[in-house]
């Protein structure tokens, strides 16, 4: 993965800890203010090394299988939309150029790009939480948008893959697809590249 953007922090009232969090597109690293340079470039090394560990270790278990996609997708409508989205497939598919997933409504079929196995799960939620949205309101709507805010960390989501576009230089829009045939058109380009 690229070298993400890092923000250092020092606080006079921080004697002993180190800290680092995600926020957003950033990581902010959080140090006393009477460290040494050498010092600081080690403890934010091993900060990130730590925050990439802690997040991979919250990955999804739906990266595994096409099968526990469905499952988790199950268990979000349930949980977020009223059981209402019910896709007939949901399937992990290679990189797609320009979007994270596509979704065609008239089919009930969602594919996730494999770039999104690593991340953590509450991201790849936020993800599958759109999709299902799609099924029930097609484009970007108010309306869409309400059932989608129903999973509480979409914003913290959208601002993770805005990040990790921002890192990668990846050319992905993060209103990943344009619903309808075109787009199922273009996912199935995708898939055989
Ligand atoms: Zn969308």
């Amino acid at each position: 993965m690229a070298e993400p953007q890092v923000e250092v922090r020092r606080s006079k009232r921080r004697r002993q800890t180190v800290s680092a969090y995600r926020d957003g597109d950033k990581i902010v690293v959080l140090l006393p203010a009477r460290m040494s340079r050498a010092e600081e470039k080690r403890w934010v090394a091993d900060m990130l090394s730590r925050l990439q560990r802690s997040e991979t270790r919250r990955r999804s278990p739906a990266r595994n299988s096409d099968e526990a996609l469905v499952q988790r997708c199950r268990e979000l409508s349930v949980k977020h939309l009223d059981g209402r989205a019910e896709p007939s497939s949901v399937r992990w598919v290679p990189p797609m150029r320009t979007r994270w997933a596509s979704c065609t409504p008239s089919e009930g079929t969602i594919r996730v790009s494999q770039r999104l196995r690593d991340v953590p799960g509450w991201v790849l939620d936020y993800v599958l939480v759109h999709e299902l949205a799609h099924l029930l309101v097609p484009g970007h709507g108010r309306d869409f948008w309400k059932w989608v805010e129903r999973y509480p960390k979409t914003e913290r989501a959208i601002g993770y893959l805005e990040g990790l576009v921002a890192a990668s230089q990846l050319q992905i829009g993060l209103t990943d697809d344009e619903t309808g045939a075109e787009d199922a058109e273009d996912a199935d380009e995708s898939d055989g590249d």
